[in-house]
Order: C-alpha cells, then sequence, then structure tokens
C-alpha cells in the first residue's frame, strides 16, 4: 500500500506507522526525499482542511502542556481526533528545545484518539514553522479534526504560528495583568482570545487580570474578535476547569469566522503568504549558494566596508551577478 493511501485508510496503527513516516519524510533535506516529499502532499491536498486548526502559545510553564493534554482529553471524549504539533524556536537557536525536553502529555500521547509529533529539532525558524505545515496537512489527510500548534512565547515563532491557524489563543498567568508592560503587544493583537490559566492559584488576581487585559485589547483595538465572543477567559489547566466555556468561545469564533466568509479568506492569505516565504527563504539560499555572488562577494563587501561603494549598489550588483545580468 503506498503511504497515501496507508494515511487515508482511516485510524489504526498501520495508518500511525504512515503518520510518522510521511513527517520524516517531509522533515528529510535530502533532495530525492523532497521530491517525494512533494509528491505525496500533492496526493494528499484534496483530503486536507477540513480540521479546525488552534495555535496556542505563552511563556515556559505557563502551562501550555498541561492545558493542551487537559483539552485534548476533554475533546477525545467528546468524539473528536486531535493532533498536537509543536513549533519550538529554540531548536534553530541553540539546537536545543524547550518544548521538548520533558515527558509531555502522557496520557494525551497515550490515546490512539489523539496523535501528539514535537517540533521538528533544526533548521531556521520558517524552516521549522514550515516543516509543521506540512505536518499538518499530513494529521488532517488522516482524519484528525482538531489540529493544535503550540509554540513558546519568545521570538518570532507566535506570529509563524498565527499564520497557520485558524484562532490563535494566548495562554497568561492570573498575574499578567498587574504588569502589562510585560505582555507585548503585539503578541496581544494576534490573539483571538486570551485565557488566563492557573486561575485555581489565586482567582482573584485572575479576575483582576481578566479585566486588565479585557481592557488593554479593547485599547489596542484589537479587530481580529467579534463583539460577541469572549475575548479573556479564565481557566487551570490542573484542574481541568474552565474548559467547557473555552471550548465554547471556540466554537461561537469558529462559527463566526465560517459563516463571514472570514476562515476561507484567512486561509487563501495564509497559503498565499506560505508560498511567498517559502520562495524568499529559496531564494536567499541559492543566493548565497551561487558561486557567482561568492566570486563577487569578498571583493564588494570590501568596498562597501571602506565606504568606497554603496550599500545599494553593491546589493544591485550582486543581484545582477546572481540572476546572470552581467
Ligand atoms: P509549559 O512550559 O507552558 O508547557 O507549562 P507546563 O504545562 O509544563 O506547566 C508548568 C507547571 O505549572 C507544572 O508544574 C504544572 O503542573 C503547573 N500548572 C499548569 N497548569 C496549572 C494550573 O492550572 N494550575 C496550577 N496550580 N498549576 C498549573
Amino acid at each position: 500500500m503506498s503511504l497515501a493511501a496507508a494515511l487515508l485508510a482511516g485510524p489504526g496503527a498501520p495508518q500511525r506507522r504512515a503518520m510518522a513516516k510521511a513527517i520524516t519524510l517531509l522533515e528529510s533535506t535530502r533532495p530525492d526525499h523532497r521530491v517525494q516529499a512533494d509528491a505525496l502532499l500533492t496526493e494528499l491536498l484534496p483530503h486536507t482542511g477540513k480540521s479546525f486548526r488552534l495555535g496556542i502559545s505563552g511563556v515556559p510553564g505557563v502551562g501550555k502542556s498541561t492545558f493542551i493534554e487537559a483539552l485534548g482529553l476533554f475533546l477525545i471524549e467528546r468524539g473528536h481526533r486531535v493532533a498536537v504539533l509543536a513549533v519550538d524556536p529554540s531548536s534553530s537557536l541553540s539546537g536545543g528545545s524547550i518544548l521538548g525536553d520533558k515527558t509531555r502529555m502522557e496520557r494525551l500521547s497515550m490515546d490512539e484518539r489523539a496523535y501528539i509529533r514535537p517540533s521538528p529539532s533544526s533548521g531556521t525558524l520558517g524552516g521549522v514553522a514550515d516543516k509543521t505545515r506540512e505536518a499538518m496537512l499530513v494529521c488532517e489527510a488522516a482524519g484528525f479534526d482538531i489540529v493544535i500548534v503550540e509554540t513558546v512565547g519568545v521570538g518570532q515563532s507566535e506570529t509563524a504560528v498565527a499564520g497557520m491557524t485558524d484562532m490563535y489563543v494566548l495562554l497568561q498567568l492570573p498575574n499578567a495583568g498587574d504588569d502589562l508592560q510585560a505582555i507585548k503587544k503585539g503578541v496581544m493583537e494576534l490573539a483571538d482570545l486570551v485565557v488566563i490559566n492557573k486561575a485555581d492559584l489565586d482567582w482573584a488576581a485572575a479576575t483582576r487580570a481578566q479585566a486588565q487585559i479585557g481592557s488593554s485589547l479593547r485599547h489596542y483595538g484589537h479587530s481580529g474578535q467579534q463583539a460577541s465572543h469572549p475575548r479573556v477567559l479564565q481557566v487551570s489547566a490542573l484542574k481541568a476547569s474552565g474548559l467547557d466555556e473555552f471550548w465554547s468561545a471556540v466554537e461561537l469564533y469558529r462559527k463566526e469566522q465560517a459563516s463571514s466568509g472570514g476562515l476561507e479568506a484567512k486561509r487563501r492569505a495564509q497559503a498565499q503568504d506560505w508560498m511567498w516565504e517559502r520562495i524568499h527563504s529559496g531564494l536567499r539560499q541559492q543566493f548565497a549558494e551561487s558561486p557567482a555572488v561568492r566570486d563577487l562577494l569578498p571583493e564588494v563587501t570590501g568596498q562597501v566596508l571602506q565606504g568606497q561603494m554603496a550599500a545599494s549598489t553593491a546589493a544591485r550588483q550582486l543581484l545582477n551577478r546572481f540572476s546572470g545580468k552581467v
């Protein structure tokens, strides 16, 4: 049976093996594997896009894995199949891992209605995000109807995850409201929903944070949300409380987005952005590897450093050499 056929054959051990194999193939950097991976993606594409794609981020320790495990268990009890993927920016920076180095989501990972895959462990953030996007398509083709993509609240990874999901959720701690400066404005603006976790530690503080974050979201003039759904919720991932309310908010958002055409438009724009992101990154790589560029680069760089050539002139010369114009 082909890999695609095994993926599409429905739940079971052969499908799980095929998923692992397919994702490994997608993550491979060997050119012949890439050709196979592209053929596989093309075959799978008609079977993708039917899941709800949920992005979740927050600083280390906010409770992401606890929350995702509780949510995952909540969802599979309700008949869903849940895939959890990760974009770990640290893997591209240091080769280490913020998300992957502990045993995570033990109960969820043992359930066959769930599929958990750690972050691709090498490459640039763009490369890691790209592989996660492709892994998401594999999970969708295999019939997982909820795909959760997790990332750590540092660096550019939030933007990458918001750019591949239908809804982006930011987890916060109950004391977050005390220091709004600590909450990056840009990240707040990405959030379709803010969830204050660990509310069990201090319900009063969580309620205060809820009010403060709610008012700052209004202050930022957040445009990604309709007035009708809650912008800020409280949960306790540890006690699995607040999940019902959380999921209702997600469903409401999803319904609004689907009926307004917002979801379709968002996904189309994401696919186009993704294409361009990959084109830019491919061009950068080809440029760096081009023998013609390498020959000219030291001389031109020297002239720029010594103030003998304008940076823009140097760039033009190198680009012309790259594209074979001179
Ligand atoms: P992550 O780094 O964001 O994935 O955070 P973890 O899920 O590993 O959680 C970090 C710590 O916070 C762990 O010790 C959890 O048990 C604890 N934790 C997570 N959620 C809650 C919660 O809702 N309430 C309380 N009291 N502790 C929590």
